[in-house]
């Protein structure tokens, strides 16, 4: 009895090997044939907005010396409050994932544009909004996380007034012929608390109050500036990593460039 019954199940499943093994010696792995650059290992910050390991720090809550103007704001309990001008980074930047945290004034003043008024220029000339949005109506590109005149944000993510709020922004800068023609538009994805409120948009030039967008050649590599619009916004843990492709070398390719 014992010896029928395994014999059976046996055979069956010896059937199902055979199957799986010859499937198993039919797939063969792809390979792109592309030689990769081991990518760099870097650590993480320990929590979601800390710095990873080789993050550039623009403010850490202590000073604001990486930043032309920077004596002109109040620096006070780890954070920045905007006063009497624009503040630019010294350096100058490239593409970049730029990290940064504000908060409008926790009173409420002013309504419209005249509320918690600020913002982050990206390249000194393409504003992401900083304004006090919770339940303050204003034109929609020109509310919170709006790309300035150009692209209102898909969704109002704000948080209440004097709460502190995290832009996460992806940047590639614009690049220009010898002549000034635009090769390629900048482009900026925005993420406002957590939530992606700008994908890959495609700057239309420089965003102004008082003309439309349009594009003047500039360097790749240009500061960072915040903007000063007379509301004492505050803003703390600034920092970015300048993006670099991995570039691998296609089959052939590795023998020239050897
Ligand atoms: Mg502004």
């Amino acid at each position: 009895m014992l010896s029928k019954k395994v014999t059976l199940p046996a055979v069956v499943v010896g059937a199902v090997l055979a199957v799986v093994a010859a499937n198993v010696f039919a797939l063969q792995e792809y390979k792109s044939g592309i030689v990769w650059p081991e990518p760099k290992v870097v650590a993480p910050g320990e929590k979601p907005g800390d710095p990873p390991a080789d993050a550039v720090i623009l403010f850490d809550g202590t000073d604001l010396s990486k930043w032309k103007g920077g004596e002109n704001w109040e620096v006070k309990d780890g954070y920045a409050v905007v006063r009497k001008s624009d503040i630019t980074t010294k350096d100058s930047f490239g593409d970049y994932q730029l990290h940064v945290e504000f908060a409008t004034p926790e009173k409420v003043s002013g309504n419209g544009q005249g509320r918690g008024n600020s913002g982050v220029f990206l390249a000194d000339r393409y504003e992401v909004q900083v304004l006090d949005s919770y339940g303050n109506k204003t034109y929609f590109d020109g509310q919170c996380a709006a790309l300035y005149k150009q692209s209102p944000p898909m969704a109002n993510v704000c948080r209440k007034p004097g709460e502190w709020q995290t832009y996460d922004i992806v940047f590639e800068a614009p690049r220009f012929g010898e002549d000034g023609k635009l090769l390629k538009p900048g482009i900026v994805t925005v993420i406002h608390n957590g939530v992606v409120v700008q994908n890959h948009f495609e700057l239309q030039g420089g965003t102004y109050f008082d003309r439309p967008a349009s594009y003047e050649k500039h360097p790749e590599r240009q500061p960072i500036r915040l903007q000063n619009h007379g509301n004492p916004v505050k803003y703390r843990n600034i920092w970015l990593r300048e993006l670099t492709p991995i570039v691998g070398k296609k089959p052939g390719e590795e023998k020239k460039g050897s």
